[in-house]
């Protein structure tokens, strides 16, 4: 245990620069933010619950002003009937595509869970292909970088939207950065002005100082429980964007006529006002926590992306093991370390919209908040951990050593399963 205690403090003592840049981001976020709430005039009855159809929900209404400021938008939904990020994104994928029009992934395949929205794979299956949407896709460069001359190749003018994905995802490849995003838009604009660029925003929220409207994006969409909820939102989806589509999404997502005027929020709108709030602090908690995870286990020979000095663009830390079982070992470790649910064991298992058996551990307060300390590892090579979350420093430190700890002790490609 005291060599474990000694690689953390000469982890802490390298990493402590990078640190420095995640406190000055976190603070401008913060600051972003906190002057969205005053401008929004948040009083403590916007807290108060609403029923039935929501009409004059005073407080929705400010959550989604000082959601909107925060996310650089002229206009935000933020909802808790959308029930998780890919409904975020659904949503205004089929609001906005009409049949012949066509959506282009502009960064590779997308996230597992939009493949079904894509591509249903099945008769009925609701998704866009059947509705007669035209879907293409850009493959990454040998970097796994957006291919900007490939893009110029593919936008044309049926293109209805160009998809970007900010955050990693299940695969090994970087996230995007709000710069590579600013070029992404004008190389897509360029080809075709009247083009969408819509982003997939999940886990690349207050990561940096700005986010993607800034820089010519028409739309984000994301999880309220993942980085914006600060660990406190119990559910939900946000959209933002421009007004005039965020209008239509709104339409999709009630009705036409209907639209963002309606939907109540049964439970204390505390939780999201708060929770935003503490978002940026949250996302510095946990990308601290990423870089401890990239320098402990990097240095101990393990294939880390990103590496502890590489500038970060999501909150993903990937760490890559050299087979299934040491991978299912690591995401025990992880629920073991958790407040809630710490003794339960984990299996791969099939969830809806993944292709492969993934594990997930999310020992977590809300329901799989992957904002909180949570890793995830699809049964597929190179059988890489996706770590994420935090809502500690202190959490990511204890699990950090004991998964330290317990790695050390065994032969790198060493299988079985032994007890944790
Ligand atoms: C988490 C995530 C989503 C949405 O996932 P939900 O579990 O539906 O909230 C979409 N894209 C990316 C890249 C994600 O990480």
């Amino acid at each position: 245990m005291l060599e474990t205690v000694k690689a953390i403090n000469e982890a802490e003592q390298l990493v402590t620069a990078q640190y420095r840049v995640f406190e000055e981001n976190a603070y401008i976020n913060g600051v972003r933010i906190l002057q969205a709430f005053q401008e929004a005039r948040v009083r403590d009855h916007h807290f108060y619950g609403s029923t039935g159809y929501g009409y004059g929900d005073t407080g929705r209404a400010a959550l989604e002003t000082v959601y909107a400021r925060a996310f650089q938008a002229e206009e935000a939904l933020v909802r808790p009937q959308i029930v998780s990020g890919t409904h975020a994104i659904s949503a205004c994928l089929f609001a906005l595509l009409q049949p012949g029009q066509k959506l282009l992934s502009i960064t590779g395949r997308p996230y597992d869970t939009l493949a079904n929205i894509i591509d249903g794979g099945h008769k009925r299956s609701g998704s866009l292909r059947e509705k007669g949407i035209l879907y293409g896709e850009v493959a990454l460069d040998h970097d796994g970088k957006a291919d900007t001359d490939a893009i110029v190749r593919a936008v044309d003018k049926d293109t209805r939207i160009a998809l970007i994905q900010r955050s990693r995802g299940y695969r090994l490849r970087p996230a995007v950065s709000i710069a590579a995003i600013k070029t992404l838009v004008e190389t897509v604009k360029g080809q075709n002005p009247d083009c969408i660029v819509m982003v997939d925003n999940c886990y690349g929220e207050f990561v940096e100082t700005d986010e993607p409207c800034q820089v010519g994006a028409d739309l984000v969409a994301g999880s309220l429980i993942k980085n914006p909820s600060g660990g406190l939102a119990p559910g939900g989806g946000y959209i933002a964007g421009r007004s005039d589509l965020v209008d239509t999404v709104a339409y999709h997502l009630t009705a036409p006529g209907l639209g963002r005027a309606m939907g109540s929020n049964l439970v204390d709108k505390r939780w999201f006002f708060q929770g935003l709030f503490m978002a940026p602090h949250t996302v510095l908690q946990a990308l601290k926590g990423a870089v401890l995870f990239s320098a402990l286990f990097g240095r101990a020979g393990y294939r880390v992306d990103p590496e502890w000095d590489e500038p970060r663009h999501d909150i993903i830390q990937s760490i890559c093991f050299d087979n299934a079982p040491d991978l299912l070992q690591f995401c025990q470790v992880v629920q073991n370390c958790s407040p809630i649910d710490s003794d339960v064991k984990l299996e791969f298992g099939h969830l809806p919209g993944y292709e492969v058996p993934v594990v997930m551990a999310a020992g977590t307060f809300v329901q799989g908040a992957s904002i909180e300390l949570s890793c995830d590892g699809p049964q597929r090579e190179p059988y890489s951990a996706y770590l994420q979350g935090g809502l500690t420093y202190e959490h990511c430190r204890y699990a950090a050593g004991r998964l330290l700890h317990h790695f050390r002790g065994k032969p790198k490609d060493g299988g079985g399963i032994g007890g944790v």
